[in-house]
């Protein structure tokens, strides 16, 4: 329901709670992040409120400066810890958050089974991270990019790896998703007040467009890979 991501030089964690808070409004059942931790994937998701999540992570010392969090509402899959997000692949080297519905995911979901993945989740979304990480060659915009052809329905998600952890790629589809600017920082978000904390110059992202997200950069496609000039907005308002 609510998707935070970030990238830059500080601790991800305090973003990512600060912008999963922000996000509660829109109601959610189960929360999660997802964290790069000394170059692997750190995920912790919890049924109930944030601040569920808040205390199983109390005491862990998390310095990742790239993550992603995650509020949801089951749509496919009960409200439990498992179909929480993030999701992520066999190999624990993508991680996924995503707000919508993958409508042939049943279909998908025979497809990578016939070819050896093993699903954790009762979600449409884990299909996703499976996709990604099997069609990847080096390049997480690649990956993206060549899976979403195969994905219908409305959605939005972001997705990072361990294998580049200084990135962060996030997809619009029907679903709404945000970037906001930093100054050696950037977010993305599904909806402007998460980003508020933060800063004030964003770029909502249109259907069919993928953003790809450094700490001093920010590139936006379409879904064949074309580069998109978008403009930066200036939100007037005040927190
Ligand atoms: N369809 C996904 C799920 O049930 C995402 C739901 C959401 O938007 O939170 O896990």
């Amino acid at each position: 329901c609510g998707i935070i991501g970030y990238v830059g030089d500080n601790p991800a964690i305090f973003v990512l709670l600060q912008g999963l808070e922000r996000l509660e409004y829109r109601g959610y059942d189960s929360a999660g992040v997802a964290l790069i931790e000394d170059e692997k994937l750190f995920v912790e998701k919890k049924v109930g409120k944030i601040r569920e999540l808040v205390r199983s992570l109390w005491g862990k010392p998390l310095k990742g400066t790239v993550g992603i969090g995650h509020t949801r509402w089951a749509t496919h899959g009960e409200p439990c810890e498992i179909n929480a997000h993030p999701h992520t692949d066999m190999k624990g080297q993508f991680a996924v958050v995503h707000n919508g519905i993958i409508e042939n995911y049943l279909e998908l979901k025979q497809e990578l089974t016939k070819q050896g993945v093993e699903f954790r989740s009762q979600t449409d979304t884990e299909v996703i991270a499976h996709l990604i990480a099997l069609n990847y060659k080096g390049d997480l915009l690649e990956a993206v990019l060549s899976v979403l052809p195969k994905l219908k329905g409305a959605y939005a998600f972001v997705v990072l790896s361990s294998l580049e952890p200084y990135r962060i790629v996030g997809v619009r589809h029907g679903n709404p998703l945000v970037v906001g600017l930093g100054d050696g920082e950037n977010f993305i978000a599904s909806d402007i007040p998460a980003l508020l904390p933060f800063t004030k110059k964003v770029i909502p992202l249109s259907d069919g467009e993928v953003a790809d997200l450094r700490k001093d950069s920010v590139d936006i496609y379409d879904f064949e890979g074309n580069r998109v000039v978008k403009e930066v907005i200036e939100v007037p308002w005040d927190i």
